[in-house]
């Protein structure tokens, strides 16, 4: 190992603190985490020297690969003009370009209003406030609360965090954040009695597919029935594509698959194709008008970051890239051309127990050849993952489920190395007892 890796990782044992992270396991001794140094397109690069492809686009962020010259020029460009400035009470053009081309991907008159935030989680908090607020300034202050999925994930920050499903992540927050019921299926929601759903604000769903919850589809036609069934019950439909904006289903927005436009729409991770922390809670003209009037009306939210301008000039940098790169334009050949190779991979490999995927979004979920899920504490998807490193592959499971969600410029060749790699890694593999 060299000694600047060694002491990188020294110094990261002695006073990081990681997310979603066993830290007494981290700072063991044996522990060699990767040491990310340098990015070039899918690839990362560790400070060994060694190369990785970007298997889950750096945590279903990135885009257009790792420092992309349009991207990077269009960040030194603003960084030249100034970093940042407060949008609180200012205004700069990055942002206003950015809040009209979002916009122009609706209908007019149908997402119309654009308010900035730093992250998924946030952009979630503001739906949740705003449609708290607009319903106590429409009369109606009593619907308070929302419904979320089962195994759903909004977010950590708190109320972000009330609505989820997960019960590793939330169960000891419970009770803390906003008044939540949960449900599976568009079954449940008919099931609720009437006294439950005139306390509801809305509805909150990860449109098309469920990351967290090992990359889970929704049925065809789901979300589209949801809108309808909103309406009839006078709710509000919040979509949260933080994972799935931006291209990673196949369409630019997940919710376009279904003719589907919500009332709030987060978005996050990609907006700047995975370069900075910015995100983005589109909503209607109706929501917003009832914001209007009276200082108590306005909308008290905001972050000291809010619409940060390299955030924004990577946004529209990514947005450009959109249609120079024609990226949705190519993506359906290697969407199939990924769907072919997973469907080889679960052939050969007998541990592979099912494949979701959703346009450039899979979950390959492992089990043991007789159909029987892994003991929990034999954390086999992650040493799938750890196996996968040594051919070259950098992803991280979700339980026994591995994901692979490569940025959207990857090439048909990178795909096949994706799956090279996983190959080897899943043969090298003998989970014990078998
Ligand atoms: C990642 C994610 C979030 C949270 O976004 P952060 O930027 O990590 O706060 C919310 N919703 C979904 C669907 C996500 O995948």
């Amino acid at each position: 190992m060299r000694d600047d890796t060694r002491h990188w990782i020294e110094a990261d044992q002695t006073h990081c603190w990681h997310p979603f992270t066993r830290q007494s396991e981290w700072c063991a001794r044996s522990h060699q985490p990767v040491v990310i140094v340098r990015g070039e397109g899918c690839w990362l690069y560790d400070s060994e020297g060694n190369r990785y492809f970007d298997g889950n686009s750096s945590i279903w962020t990135n885009l257009h690969g790792h420092a992309h010259p349009a991207i990077n020029a269009a960040i030194s460009h603003q960084l030249e003009k100034f970093a940042h400035t407060s949008f609180l009470g200012f205004t700069h053009p990055g942002a206003v370009e950015l809040a009209e081309r979002l916009c122009a991907f609706f209908p007019p008159h149908t997402l119309e209003r654009v308010f900035f935030s730093d992250n998924g989680s946030t952009a979630i908090e503001c739906a949740l406030k705003m449609a708290v607020q607009y319903r106590q300034q429409t009369g109606q202050a009593q619907r308070n609360g929302f419904i979320a999925f089962a195994n759903g994930y909004h977010g950590d920050t708190l109320g972000a965090a009330s609505l989820g499903g997960v019960g590793r992540f939330f169960d000891r927050f419970r009770g803390m954040g906003f008044p939540v019921q949960q449900a599976s299926s568009m079954a449940d929601l008919e099931n609720f009695p009437p006294e439950i759903l005139s306390n509801v604000a809305g509805v909150v769903i990860e449109p098309v597919i469920q990351g967290v919850n090992e990359m889970r589809p929704w049925p065809t036609g789901m979300l589209a029935e949801l809108r309808a069934w909103c309406d009839s019950k006078g709710l509000h439909l919040i979509l949260d594509e933080v994972m799935t904006g931006f291209g990673r289903t196949g369409s630019m927005f997940a919710c376009q698959q279904e003719n589907v436009i919500p009332d709030f729409l987060c978005l996050a991770k990609g907006i700047t194709g995975g370069y900075l922390p910015l995100a983005a809670t589109l909503t209607t003209g109706k929501i917003y008008d009832a914001f209007l009037g009276t200082a108590d009306r306005a909308f008290y939210y905001g972050h000291s970051y809010t619409a940060n301008p390299l955030g924004c000039a990577a946004a529209l940098a990514s947005l450009d890239l959109f249609e120079t790169e024609k990226t949705l334009e190519k993506l359906p050949a290697k969407i199939s051309h990924l769907e072919k190779l997973l469907t080889g991979l679960q052939t050969r490999q007998p541990l592979v127990h099912e494949i979701r995927q959703a346009g450039f979004v899979a979950g390959i979920s492992l089990r043991r050849p007789d159909g029987e899920p892994f003991p929990p504490g034999e954390r086999f998807g992650e040493s799938i993952c750890q196996a996968a490193r040594a051919h070259g592959l950098l992803t991280r499971p979700i339980l026994d489920t591995i994901v692979l969600m490569p940025p959207l410029s990857a090439t048909t060749g990178e795909l096949d190395h994706a799956i090279r790699a996983l190959d080897a890694a899943l043969s090298e593999q003998n989970p014990t007892g078998l």
